[in-house]
């Protein structure tokens, strides 16, 4: 479609990083081409409203980067999911595995409640590791999870079998 080619023409591959055998999906081109931001915002915003979604969760970083708009054109609030150690109040926290060592994932506790549902939002889905810690961080916090939605899904690396059983049924957009 022309959105989908609009999109894919303004994400840069980017060979051996951050490690060598690595091709990276650099999306800062797609920022600066308003454009093209607009219309990812357009788009995520869109499946936001389809979504029921009370809340818009942003993994850090770059899920800050679009998840924000996207809350603000859906108009919903926007929460932070963070690496370990940066929020100051009272956090969940997920710890989850890479391939090499693990992470951990935070988010204030007093920011999603029983009656929220959410839609998280990120740029890139890979392994799905990510996106599956927030998926238990959600639930934990008692919310229910709206569904999950990326700009691109790294079909190779097989994030959405994983993520099957954990989403459970909500819907993963990948645009
Ligand atoms: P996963 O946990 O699914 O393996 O990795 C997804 C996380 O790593 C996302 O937060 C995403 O931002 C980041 N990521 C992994 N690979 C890429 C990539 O090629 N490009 C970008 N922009 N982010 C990536």
């Amino acid at each position: 479609t022309e959105i989908r080619d609009l999109l894919l023409s303004r994400i840069r591959d980017v060979a051996d990083y951050p490690q060598p055998g690595v091709m990276f999906k650099d999306i800062t081109p797609l920022l600066a081409d308003p454009a093209a931001f607009t219309a990812l915002t357009d788009a995520l915003a869109g499946i936001a409203g389809q979504s029921g979604a009370t809340k818009v969760i942003g993994l850090e970083a770059r899920g800050f980067i679009l998840g924000a708009p996207v809350a603000v054109r859906a108009g919903l609030g926007f929460v932070p999911v963070r690496k370990a150690g940066k929020l100051p109040g009272a956090t969940l926290s997920q710890a989850y595995e890479l391939e090499y060592g693990s992470a951990e994932i935070e988010v204030h506790a007093e920011d999603l409640g029983g009656e929220d549902r959410v839609l998280i939002v990120d740029d890139v889905l890979a392994t799905g590791g990510t996106a599956e810690a927030s998926i238990q961080l959600v639930r934990r916090a008692g919310a229910e999870v709206a569904g999950l939605a990326v700009l691109m899904e790294l079909g190779f690396l097989g994030g959405r079998a994983r993520l099957e059983p954990a989403l459970a049924g909500a819907p993963l957009e990948a645009l």
